[in-house]
């Protein structure tokens, strides 16, 4: 569900028109609902009570620090997977305790940032990574909290670009392994080994696959006790999918991955983290584009819209599906055609949809994709000198602009010619 409605025939962001949107920011934007978002951070809250737990969202997925101001005051934990993620989850003002380092490359000196700004733990990809965070602590007279992301070699059943839970992917350890690491790990100087990490993938549509990887690790923690660890905290990972078209999808609901989390792991007496991304951004967002051109072509039509790949890159680059839908909403009875809707970047690649059927627009029409809160505005490019896509953040009937769309000047200004050219 999200606070995306028609209202008097147009397409609202909670109680704000579109339209009154689009006539102070111009098109392309994203816009995110408040409402939208809250309300999914609270599936989670709710989905894992009453078992000790942190819901820490995927920076990655939408990572505007409005965004995550909103997210950290309601009491979320942050994900990030760099440097600049972590100052990010600074600037929205949330605590060191409750930020969760990721990722298979951390630097030293992204390590040096979280240790001396405060970090809740570090999820370590390999044992190099380890040994580097030893050194690091060590240098700085610090103790860095761990848990080891074990690789439990299971299918996600995903796009192949975002699975990350079989042994083929560069992430994690191999889960028969970790004995190994984790003992390694116990005998480092400023190294506190307090949990277990895993995940699998994004966009799971089914359980199944987490189920086999929560057992795996419950398995594994039992084993690591009995070595000796005091394996406190299992960090769960995101990827819990969403429905990306209204009429035939059915991802599982947060509630039955929360009973799946207590069946699997709720015995061990740990903290449970989740990192979950895109169910929280995902539907929160649109972005809203204006018909540039309608161009009949050879036996097909064609919609150019203001926005490109550039703006959302998730069709070209996960053949990834968004409903699109007109800001005005067509009289009932309209019939629709077909269209290939594309953006004006010199690419083939960018194109949003082929033959989806729409109700005939024109030249000026608004249109919204849905389900862009998620890997939009955060993988957006300026690729064709077209300016960054501006963020809007609306609450109940009033709105901000939450990022701008630069200058051109700014843009230029960016580039600098070398003396002796
Ligand atoms: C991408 C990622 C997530 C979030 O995934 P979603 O599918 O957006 O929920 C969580 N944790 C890690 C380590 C990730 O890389």
């Amino acid at each position: 569900m999200d606070h995306f409605l028609y209202k008097n025939g147009t397409l609202h962001a909670e109680d704000v028109p579109l339209t009154d949107i689009a006539a102070q920011v111009g098109t392309p934007f994203y816009v995110y609902s408040t409402a939208t978002l809250t309300r999914h951070y609270h599936l989670f809250t709710e989905a894992l009570s009453p078992l000790p737990h942190m819901v820490c969202f995927a920076i990655k997925s939408l990572s505007n620090v409005a965004v995550l101001k909103l997210l950290g005051d309601l009491g979320a934990g942050m994900d990030v997977v760099s440097g600049g993620e972590y100052r990010r989850a600074k600037a929205a003002g949330v605590p060191g305790d409750r930020i969760v380092f990721s990722g298979v490359g951390k630097t030293r000196d992204e390590m040096r940032l979280a240790l001396t700004g405060g970090i809740r733990q570090f999820n370590v990809e390999s044992e190099p990574e380890l040994r580097a965070l030893s050194e690091v602590a060590t240098s700085l007279g610090l103790t860095a909290p761990i848990t080891i992301r074990v690789n439990p070699d299971v299918d996600a059943k995903t796009h192949a670009k975002i699975a990350t839970g079989k042994s083929e992917n560069k992430f994690g350890i191999p889960i028969a392994k970790a004995r190994n690491v984790y003992a390694e790990a116990a005998s480092l100087p400023g190294i506190d080994v307090i949990g277990v990490d895993v995940h699998i993938g994004s966009q799971l549509t089914d359980l199944a696959p987490f189920e086999a990887a929560y057992n795996k690790v419950a398995d594994l923690t039992r084993a690591l006790r009995a070595d000796g660890h005091n394996i406190r905290r299992l960090d769960l990972g995101g990827g819990l999918g969403i429905p990306y078209t209204r009429s035939n999808e059915a991802p599982p609901l947060p509630m039955d991955y929360g009973a799946l989390i207590k069946r699997t792991v709720g015995d061990l007496g740990c903290e449970i983290e989740i990192e979950p991304g895109r169910l929280i951004s995902g539907n929160a967002g649109l972005l809203v584009s204006s018909v540039i051109y309608v161009k009949n072509g050879e036996g097909r039509d064609f919609l150019i819209l203001d926005a490109a790949m550039n703006d959302l890159v998730r069709p070209s680059m996960y053949d990834a599906h968004h409903d699109i839908v007109p800001v005005i909403e067509p009289a009932p009875a309209t019939e629709p055609a077909a269209f290939d809707v594309v953006g004006p970047v010199c690419e083939t690649g960018d194109t949003f949809a082929k033959a989806r059927p729409l109700a005939p627009l024109s030249e000026g029409d608004l249109v919204a994709f849905r389900s862009a809160g998620a890997y939009g505005a955060v993988m957006a490019s300026e690729y064709n000198t077209r300016p960054l896509v501006p963020e809007v953040l609306v609450k109940g009937d009033h709105f901000a602009v939450i990022r701008q769309r630069p200058t051109f000047d700014e843009i230029l200004n960016r580039d600098t010619i070398p003396s002796w050219l």
